[in-house]
C-alpha cells in the first residue's frame, strides 16, 4: 500500500449512508466479523423514515420477512416499534398476504442507532463522504469473466474535509441526497431531504469512474397535527393483526398498545382546487421533469389521470405515540405551500387542521443499477457495491434487502468466497435484484407481488424455510435461531404427517357437520388433510371440532394450512423452478458461434463470443444476457437441434439439451 496512506484510519468495510440500506449493510459485515465503519450525514437521524413511517404491505412484507429469515434487522424493528398493525388482502389468497405496521418513527430512529452503536466490529463517523479512492488494476483472475470491465479495485474514500479512510471494501448507499434538491410549488432548495443538507462530490467522484448517473424524483405528503383534526365522523381502522410480526424470532415480538388510523376522502373542493392551481406544481408547471414512483402517485396525478374518478381515499395515520404528527396518507402534493393548508381543509374532517409541515418533493442522482452485478458489486470497481435508493429504488424495504445483499457480498469479495446470487425462483430479494440489474429502469423501483412470477411460492410465512438455511451457511443466523427455525419446520411436517393419516368416518358423529361445513359429502372416511383441502374447511375448522390442537403455534397452523390447501399449486410451481435449475445445469456446446444467432441481442452476443459459459447458469450470471437471451438461446438450439443440420455438434447439442451432458 502506498505511503501516502499511511496515517489513515483502516476498515474492513466502509458503508456510506445511515438509512436502511446502510444500516443493513453495516450491521451485516459487522456481524459477519468485519471491521466496518459506516458514514452519514448526521448521527440523529440513523435509520429516518422520511415519509410514511410504515413498514410491510403487498410484497414488501414478504420482503422483510425474507431479510428476517437471513438475519437482518428491519423486521425485528418493525416488530419492537410497531403502533398499528394489520393484514393486508387478507381475503385473497395466502400469496399475496400482506403485513403492514406503522412504527413510531422516532423510536424506530433510536432503537436502530441504539443496535448499531452496541453491534461489535462497528464504528460510526458523521461525515459527508465525496470522493472515492481507487487504484487502477490489471485483470484479475475470474474464470467467469465477471470482471473483464473492472478498470479498479477500491481502497477507501475520502471526506469534505480531506481526510482519507481506507478500506477492502465500500458500500454506498446515498439515497436521496446526491445533488439532492427539494421542491414546494415552483420554489427549491438544495437538500438530501427536508432539514438536511444533500451530499456533493459524489456523483462527480462516480462520473470520473465513467459511471452513468441520471435524476429521479420521490415526494412526501403534509404533516398535521392531530389535535385539530375532527375524528368523530371519520371511518376508524383499527388494528387488526397484533398478534402478527415480522421476524421469526419469538424473542423480540413485543406488544404495546395500539393506535388508530382514520380515513377520510377528497372532495368536490379538493378536485376543483387541483385542477385549478396544477400549473403551479413542479411537474405540471414543467420545473422537473425527472420520473417519481409510478405506485405513489401525488395527488394532482391521481386526479389528472383517473379524472372520471369523483373522490379518492385519504388515511391519516399517526407518526408516533409521542408526537401529535398525522401522515396524511395518499395526500402528497407539489403545490405551493400557500395553496396546501387550504387543499388540506378540503377534506371531511380537517376542516380547521393545522398543518406541521408542508408536502414536499425531492430530486436526487441515482445510479442507473445496470451497471451492477447481481452481487450488488459495480461491474467497473472491484470492492464497490451501490444499494438502496442509489440504485433506483423506492421504498425503505427495498433498500434494507439492498443493503443486507451487498453487506453480504461485500464481505464475500474480502475473504475470496464465491458470490451470493439470490434468484428470482427463490426470493422476492433475488426477483428485485434481477429486475434492477437486468432492465435499463429509468423511474422508481418498487417491488410488488406482479413482479413475480413464483408468488404463491414467495409468501412471507415460507420466507424462513426459502432462505434460513442460507443464513446460517454463511453465518448470520446464530444456533439459537436455527434451533427455532428446525423446531418450527418439524412441527409443520409432524402436522401435516399426521393429517395425512387421521381419518373422519361417515358414520362418526362429526361427520354430518363436517360434510355440512365443507359442502362435499364423506363416503367410507376421508383424510383430515383432504378434508382441509376442502374450500370451505380452514384451521380453524378443525381447531373448534377438537381435530388439531388450539395449542399449536400460529405459524405452525398457518404453515400446515397453506402447505396442504395448496398443495397441487406448489407442486406445480416448485417443479417449474426446479426446471429451470436444471436447466442452468445444462451444458452449452463448446463450438457455438454466438455471433450468427441473430435472436439474441448485439450484447449478449458479444459477452457469450467472449466468455465462452459452460452452463446456462453460468451464461445467465454474465451481465448482459438476460432471460430473454436465455430462452432465445434455447429456443435457437432445440431448433437446430430439430433440424439436425449442424453437423458435427449435433452429437454436443443433443447432451446439451437432454442436460446430462458432463464435461
Ligand atoms: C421526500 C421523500 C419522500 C419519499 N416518499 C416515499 C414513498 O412515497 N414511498 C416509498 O416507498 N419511499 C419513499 N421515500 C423513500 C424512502 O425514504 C427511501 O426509499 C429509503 O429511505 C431509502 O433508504 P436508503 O437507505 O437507500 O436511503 P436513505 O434512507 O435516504 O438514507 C441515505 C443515508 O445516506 C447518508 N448519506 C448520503 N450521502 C452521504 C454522503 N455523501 N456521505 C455520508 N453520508 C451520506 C444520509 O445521511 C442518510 O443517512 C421518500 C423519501 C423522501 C426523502
Amino acid at each position: 500500500m502506498s505511503h501516502l496512506y499511511e496515517n489513515n484510519e483502516i476498515f474492513d468495510v466502509i458503508v456510506v449512508g445511515g438509512g436502511h440500506a446502510g444500516c443493513e449493510a453495516a450491521l451485516t459485515t459487522a456481524k459477519l466479523g468485519l471491521s466496518t465503519a459506516l458514514f452519514t450525514l448526521n448521527l440523529d437521524r440513523i435509520a429516518w423514515q422520511p415519509c410514511n413511517p410504515a413498514v410491510g404491505g403487498p410484497a414488501k412484507s414478504q420482503l422483510v420477512h425474507e431479510i428476517d429469515a437471513l438475519g437482518g434487522i428491519i423486521g425485528q424493528l418493525a416488530d419492537m416499534t410497531a403502533i398499528q398493525k394489520r393484514i393486508l388482502n387478507s381475503s385473497r389468497g395466502p400469496a399475496v398476504w400482506a403485513l403492514r405496521a406503522q412504527t413510531d418513527k422516532r423510536e424506530y430512529s433510536r432503537k436502530m442507532l441504539q443496535i448499531l452503536q452496541e453491534t461489535p466490529n462497528l464504528t460510526l463517523r458523521e461525515a459527508m463522504v465525496t470522493d472515492l479512492e481507487v487504484e487502477n488494476i490489471s485483470h484479475r483472475k475470474d474464470p467467469l469473466n465477471t470482471y473483464q470491465e473492472k478498470i479498479g479495485e477500491i481502497k477507501g474514500i475520502r471526506t469534505y474535509f480531506g481526510t482519507v479512510f481506507l478500506a477492502k471494501a465500500v458500500i454506498l448507499t446515498t439515497g436521496t441526497f446526491l445533488r439532492g434538491k427539494i421542491w414546494i410549488g415552483s420554489q427549491s432548495m438544495d437538500a438530501g431531504r427536508a432539514g438536511e443538507q444533500p451530499a456533493t462530490g459524489l456523483t462527480e467522484a462516480l462520473q470520473k469512474l465513467g459511471f452513468e448517473t441520471d435524476r429521479l424524483k420521490t415526494g412526501t405528503p403534509a404533516r398535521v397535527d392531530r389535535r385539530s383534526i375532527d375524528f368523530h365522523s371519520l371511518e376508524k381502522q383499527v388494528s387488526d393483526a397484533s398478534d402478527r410480526y415480522f421476524s421469526f424470532d419469538p424473542e423480540v415480538w413485543t406488544s404495546g398498545e395500539q393506535m388508530t388510523c382514520y380515513m377520510t376522502r377528497t372532495t368536490k373542493a379538493t378536485h376543483k382546487l387541483i385542477k385549478d392551481n396544477l400549473h403551479l406544481t413542479p411537474i405540471y408547471g414543467g420545473f422537473i421533469n425527472s420520473k417519481g414512483p409510478r405506485y405513489c402517485p401525488s395527488i394532482e396525478d391521481k386526479i389528472v389521470r383517473f379524472a372520471d374518478k369523483e373522490s379518492h381515499q385519504i388515511f391519516l395515520e399517526p407518526e408516533g405515540r409521542d408526537t401529535p404528527e398525522i401522515y396524511v396518507q395518499g395526500f402528497s402534493t407539489g403545490l405551493p405551500e400557500n395553496i396546501q393548508l387550504k387543499l388540506l381543509r378540503t377534506l371531511p374532517g380537517l376542516q380547521n387542521c393545522v398543518m406541521l409541515r408542508p408536502a414536499y418533493a425531492v430530486e436526487y442522482d441515482y445510479l442507473p443499477a445496470n451497471q451492477l452485478l447481481a452481487s450488488l458489486e459495480t461491474k467497473k470497481i472491484k470492492g464497490l457495491f451501490s444499494a438502496g435508493q442509489l440504485n433506483g429504488t423506492t421504498g425503505y424495504e427495498e433498500a434494507a434487502a439492498q443493503g443486507l445483499v451487498a453487506g453480504i457480498n461485500a464481505a464475500r469479495v474480502i475473504e475470496n468466497k464465491d458470490m451470493i446470487y439470490f434468484s428470482r425462483e427463490e426470493s422476492y430479494i433475488g426477483t428485485m435484484i434481477d429486475d434492477l440489474v437486468s432492465k435499463d429502469l429509468r423511474e422508481p423501483y418498487r417491488v410488488l407481488t406482479s413482479r413475480s412470477e413464483y408468488r404463491l411460492v414467495l409468501r412471507g410465512d415460507n420466507a424462513d424455510r426459502r432462505l434460513t438455511p442460507l443464513g446460517y451457511k454463511i453465518g448470520l443466523i446464530d444456533e439459537r435461531r436455527w434451533k427455532i427455525f428446525q423446531a418450527k419446520q418439524q412441527s409443520i411436517r409432524e402436522e401435516i404427517k399426521r393429517l395425512e393419516q387421521e381419518r373422519v368416518k361417515e358414520n362418526d358423529p362429526l361427520a354430518l357437520t363436517l360434510e355440512r361445513e365443507s359442502k362435499g359429502s364423506i363416503k367410507g372416511s376421508i383424510t383430515l388433510a383432504n378434508l382441509l383441502r376442502r374450500p370451505g374447511i380452514h384451521m380453524s375448522n378443525l381447531i373448534q371440532h377438537q381435530l388439531v390442537s388450539n395449542g399449536l403455534a400460529l405459524s405452525v397452523k398457518e404453515g400446515v394450512e397453506i402447505d396442504i390447501k395448496y398443495s397441487g399449486y406448489l407442486e406445480r410451481q416448485n417443479l417449474q423452478i426446479e426446471q429451470i435449475k436444471r436447466q442452468n445445469k445444462r451444458f452449452l456446446p463448446k463450438t457455438l458461434e454466438y455471433s450468427k444467432i441473430k435472436t439474441l441481442s448485439k450484447e449478449a452476443r458479444e459477452k457469450l463470443d467472449k466468455v465462452r459459459p459452460k452452463t446456462f447458469g453460468e451464461a445467465a450470471q454474465l451481465p448482459g444476457v438476460s432471460k430473454a437471451d436465455l430462452t432465445a438461446l434455447l429456443i435457437w438450439l432445440k431448433i437446430q437441434n430439430q433440424k439436425g443440420n449442424i453437423g458435427s455438434k449435433r452429437k454436443t447439442l443433443n447432451k446439451s439439451l437432454s442436460g446430462k451432458a458432463s464435461q
